[in-house]
């Protein structure tokens, strides 16, 4: 399959709160294995698109088509979670009183309960899937930890590899490296840059210096629509989005 193809595709979404329009015939197209970051100032519907891609908030109209085929405006939440889009929040949110390797189980085996995932014994190729992602997101010498003993930072690392161990195509992150120190958003940055290609990934972020670190692609959102998009020299050079950043 071509690098190109989309892996999503928001077609003239519009969506309003009690008569206030949140996003407004909003566009937006993510290529297969693109790393793509969504700036704007507050309010300007980034956490609404995030959303409406997850099934959170269903759009008034338009359409979000994953994969080319698959419209997830008649998905559940579950349902667009399974067809593989996975998405982490600012916030950690892990199992504190659990340890590392049994949250990354937990999240493997989304479809049990808590207990009966950590009673059912992982396969050889799960052992495998977790195994890879504690060496990726450097918590191997935490595995036996508890969660709630973790910086900070290696919460919200292994918050990402419990989304990996799902294997999901599409990544939703936002600020990821929110909290984070040097080191950590630093190491963030890499492991993103090599996330993409074999992952799609939508980055939510205002940190401009992470943003100049991984994206190629940078998408402009302001009052519900997209304002500019292009590299990130590109959309910072825009006259438009100077003003809105700027507010001159
Ligand atoms: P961002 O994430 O870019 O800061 P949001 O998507 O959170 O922006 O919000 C876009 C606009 O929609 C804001 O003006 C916000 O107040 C409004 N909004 C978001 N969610 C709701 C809601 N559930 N009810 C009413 N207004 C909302």
């Amino acid at each position: 399959r071509a690098q190109t193809d989309p892996v999503l595709q928001l077609e003239k979404i519009n969506v309003s709160f009690d008569g206030f329009r949140a996003l407004t015939d909003l566009s937006l197209q993510i290529g297969v294995g693109e790393l793509r970051c969504i700036i704007g100032p507050n309010g300007a519907g980034k956490t609404t698109l995030m959303d409406v891609i997850t099934g959170k908030t269903r759009p008034d109209n338009g359409r979000v088509v994953y994969d080319q085929d698959t419209d997830l405006t008649t998905l559940s939440p579950p349902e667009i979670a399974r067809v593989g889009i996975g998405r982490k929040f600012q916030k950690p949110t892990v199992f504190e009183a659990l340890t590392v390797f049994e949250n990354l189980e937990i999240a493997l085996k989304t479809d049990k309960s808590v207990w009966a995932c950590l009673r059912a014994k992982l396969n050889g190729e799960q052992q495998d899937r977790i195994d890879d992602v504690l060496k990726l997101l450097r918590l191997g010498g935490s595995r036996q930890r508890t969660a709630g003993l973790l910086s900070h930072g290696q919460k919200q690392f292994l918050e990402i590899g419990m989304l990996l161990v799902q294997e999901p195509h599409l990544l939703l992150l936002d600020e990821p490296a929110a909290g984070m120190t040097d080191a950590e958003t630093e190491y963030t940055a890499e492991l993103f840059r090599s996330l993409a290609g074999k992952h799609s990934l939508m980055v939510v972020e205002h940190d401009m210096g992470f943003v100049e670190t991984i994206a190629d692609h940078v998408t402009v959102l302001h009052q519900g629509q997209v304002l500019a998009e292009g590299s990130l020299r590109q959309v910072q050079a825009n006259e438009q989005v100077i003003e809105v950043y700027l507010g001159r």
